[in-house]
C-alpha cells in the first residue's frame, strides 16, 4: 500500500498534489490519501478522482493551521498502523518540510523532488540534479520509502471516479509539536493573482534597470490577467520581492504564457519557467539564452517594446 500526504492550506487544494496522485497510482498498489485537519475532508472526493481508494481524515482541534511537525506526527502514526512500502508527498516546501521531519523522526529513507519512482526493495528514484542538467538515480533500502514528487514532473490526469471509503483518525500531538506554526498571515493584495497559478506572467530581469521600470510590466500583467515575475538579481537589487522570484530557488511557474523582459535565462531561473506553455523573450540580446529557449522573441529595448504592447492590447479589448 502506499500512503499519499494531500497538500492543502485550510481546505484550499494545492494542485501539484493531483500529479503526485497521478504518479502515485500508477506504481501498482493501493493508494490511501491523507487529508490533515477537518476543513480538508470536502478534498476526499478529488482525491478519489485522482486514484485514492481510501481516504484518512486526520482530525484534531489544533490541525486547522499547517504545523509541520504536528502534520509528521499525523505522517508517522499512520506509517505505525498502516506499514506502507512507500508515503508520497509533493516536493514543494511544505511536503518537504513534513516529510524531513517523518524521516528524522522514524529515521526512514527520504528521496525529494523524484521524477520517476520504481517501488521494491531497493526502491529506485530517478531526480533532475544540478539545475536540471543531469538525471541521478538513486537507490533506497528501508520498510517504508519516503519520497517527494517534483512539481510538473508527470501532468494531473483523473482515473475513473469512485466513492472513497473515509476513515477517520485523531491523533496524539502534544505541545511539543506545534514549536512551528502559524502565527499570523500577510495575505496578498485583493485581487491579486498568486505566481504559481497565474496563466499570464510577464517576468522582469536586470534589464529593466530599476524598481520603477517594472510600472509598465505590471501594466501589461494587469490588462493581460496575468501576474508579475522577476529573477533572482532583480529581488537581489530589492527592486521586488521574493515572493515574485522565479527559478529554482523561487517560484516555479506553469503559465499558459512567460514574458520575459530583460532576463538573461540562467539555468536557475529557466528550471522555475520551463513549466510555461509558450515564452516570449524581450531582450536587446539575440544570443541571451531565452532566446534559445523562448518560443518567440521580440529583439528590441523592453522600455520601447513594453508600451507598445500594452497600446496593443488596449486596441484589442476597446
Ligand atoms: C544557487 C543559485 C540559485 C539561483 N536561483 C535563481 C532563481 O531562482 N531565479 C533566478 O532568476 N536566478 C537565480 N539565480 C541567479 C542566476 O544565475 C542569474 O544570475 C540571474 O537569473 C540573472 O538575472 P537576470 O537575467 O535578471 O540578469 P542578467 O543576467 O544580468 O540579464 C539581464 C538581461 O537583460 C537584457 N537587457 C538589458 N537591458 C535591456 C533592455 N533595455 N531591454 C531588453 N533587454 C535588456 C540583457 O541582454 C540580459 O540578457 C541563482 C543562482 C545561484 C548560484
Amino acid at each position: 500500500m502506499i500512503i499519499a500526504l494531500i497538500e492543502h492550506d485550510r481546505g484550499k487544494l494545492n494542485e501539484s498534489s493531483l500529479e503526485m496522485l497521478t504518479l502515485g497510482r500508477g506504481l501498482g498498489l493501493p493508494l490511501h490519501a491523507v487529508l490533515i485537519g477537518e476543513a480538508a475532508r470536502p478534498l476526499a472526493d478529488r482525491a478519489a478522482a485522482f486514484g485514492a481508494a481510501t481516504v484518512h481524515v486526520v482530525q484534531h482541534e489544533r490541525l486547522a493551521e499547517y504545523a509541520p511537525e504536528a502534520w509528521a506526527q499525523c505522517v508517522v502514526e499512520l506509517i505505525e498502523s498502516l506499514k506502507p512500502e512507500a508515503v508520497l508527498a509533493s516536493g514543494t516546501d511544505r511536503g518537504n518540510e513534513v516529510m524531513a521531519h517523518v524521516a528524522a523522526q522514524t529515521r526512514l529513507p527520504m528521496a525529494a523532488n523524484c521524477i520517476e519512482i520504481k517501488l521494491g526493495n531497493p526502491c529506485v528514484v530517478t531526480r533532475a540534479r544540478w539545475g536540471g542538467s543531469l538525471l541521478e538515480e538513486a537507490r533506497l533500502n528501508g520498510s517504508t520509502h519516503l519520497l517527494t514528487v517534483a512539481p510538473l514532473a508527470v501532468e494531473a490526469v483523473e482515473s475513473p471516479a469512485r466513492s472513497p471509503t473515509i476513515n477517520t483518525v485523531t491523533p496524539t500531538l502534544d505541545d511539543k509539536v506545534f514549536r512551528v506554526r502559524v502565527s499570523g498571515r500577510v495575505e496578498a493584495g485583493a485581487g491579486k493573482i498568486s505566481l504559481a497559478e497565474a496563466r499570464v506572467v510577464v517576468g522582469g530581469g536586470r534589464g529593466v534597470g530599476s524598481a520603477e521600470g517594472f510600472k509598465p510590466l505590471e501594466e501589461l500583467a494587469e490588462l493581460m490577467g496575468g501576474a508579475v515575475g522577476c529573477s533572482r538579481a532583480v529581488t537581489s537589487l530589492g527592486w521586488r520581492p521574493h515572493a515574485e522570484q522565479v527559478g529554482q530557488t523561487g517560484t516555479r511557474i506553469a503559465p499558459d504564457l512567460y514574458i520575459a523582459c530583460g532576463v538573461s535565462g540562467a539555468t536557475q531561473h529557466l528550471i522555475g519557467a520551463r513549466g510555461s506553455k509558450h515564452i516570449l523573450a524581450i531582450n536587446t540580446d539575440a544570443d541571451a539564452p531565452i532566446v534559445a529557449a523562448a518560443d518567440y522573441a521580440i529583439i528590441g529595448d523592453l522600455h520601447e517594446v513594453i508600451p507598445a504592447l500594452c497600446a496593443e492590447v488596449k486596441k484589442a479589448m476597446a
